[in-house]
């Protein structure tokens, strides 16, 4: 199927009150993984590259072999999607290079570090809509701030510091007019996100319930929802890993995240505990190979079962045949006859 947009998916999730993994990848056996996951399990599915992924793999190679996996899997409809774009340059040269989704996540300066103001947030998120709308392309922003640094992003942290404000949220969606926002209810990029399992002390859904409340058309991101799962951790440190010990986002949180429009899950981090597991397990019981493709078939194998372990959970197994795909055209009339527009005081008469 060719590239569609995320707000395509997100939309239709939301009609089937389902959830849509995005997954991060940097290289060919990352995509497999995910491509053989939404197969076997019919899913739609959220293929996301960082700043740092586009660096690594470089951008023509990571867009072709996105391409590859659209011609090698014509029945599932699939987004290409930017992840935290620090700036709207980025945004622009991923719309370029045939991004179908971008995220400004205007809630830290251009350095990735440092919090922005919400008039800073608000101006170049906007920016960034002006630009992407017409081209039929969909934008995430983003508004309080994560906690934790990933691909050296982020503001560190616990991810309680700057928890997002909905009254902030509903003005942000007002102003800047994105098809989805993420939200900072407690959660961090990266493995460590919490030091016990998490509770309603720091992790706060009842801030995201708030906010889906006023906000119903505005599709809601968790970002940094990895759920870390002892039994990937433990296949790490047992081969020789040093991980202390950790807790993620529980299934059920997500899931309760879902019944109340969280339609896009950010996951990484569990994916990178599966491949390097994988791998260590391989260098562990066999150090006489040395054929790559003998440690990385495994690793790929361990990413998709991950993979379609969170396409089941968070629903959207079982969906990708519900639509055909709407082209960036067809979007861009959507977006310029208000059709597709999210902004809570013109949503809310449609
Ligand atoms: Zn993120």
């Amino acid at each position: 199927m060719p590239l569609v947009t995320a707000r395509q998916l997100l939309d239709e999730a939301a009609k089937g009150s389902y959830g849509v993994g995005a997954f991060n990848v940097n290289d060919m056996e990352q995509i497999q993984a995910i491509m053989a996951a939404a197969e076997e399990t019919k899913s739609p599915v959220i293929v996301q590259a960082s700043r740092g992924a586009r660096a690594f793999a470089e951008d023509r190679y990571l867009y072709h072999l996105m391409l590859a996996a659209a011609e090698l899997h014509p029945n599932i409809p699939m987004a290409l999607h930017q992840d935290h774009g620090n700036s709207f340059d980025t945004c622009k040269s991923a719309i370029e290079l045939g991004f179908t989704s971008v995220m400004m996540d205007g809630s830290l300066k251009e350095d990735g570090k440092t919090p922005s103001t919400f008039e800073e947030n608000i101006e170049v998120t906007r920016r960034v809509v002006e630009y992407a709308h017409p081209r039929g392309v969909s934008v995430e922003g983003e508004i309080g701030v994560l906690g934790g640094v990933e691909d050296g992003h982020g503001a560190g942290g616990s991810g309680l510091e700057h928890l997002t404000d909905p009254d902030q949220a509903v003005e942000f969606a007002e102003r800047t007019g994105v098809d989805s926002l993420a939200l900072a209810i407690g959660t961090s990029h990266g493995a460590y996100k919490f030091t016990k399992k998490p509770d309603g002390s720091v992790l706060k859904m009842d801030v995201l319930i708030a906010i889906h409340k006023r906000l119903p058309h505005t599709h809601l991101v968790m970002h940094g929802s990895s759920s870390v799962p002892k039994d990937l951790q433990d296949i790490v440190n047992k081969y020789g890993g040093k991980l202390k010990q950790t807790w993620g986002v529980p299934i059920e949180e997500i899931q309760l995240g879902i019944r109340h429009g969280v339609r896009k899950i950010n996951v990484d981090t569990d994916c990178r505990l599966a491949i390097t597991g994988a791998i260590r397990k391989v260098f562990a019981e066999s150090p006489e190979k040395f054929d790559p493709r003998d440690y990385l078939k495994p690793a790929r194998e361990a990413m998709k079962k991950v993979v379609a372990e969170r396409m089941n959970e968070f629903g959207q197994a079982g969906h990708s045949g519900d639509y055909s795909p709407i082209s960036l055209a067809e979007m861009a009339k959507g977006y310029q006859s208000g059709k597709l527009d999210t902004r809570p005081s013109l949503a809310t008469s449609r």
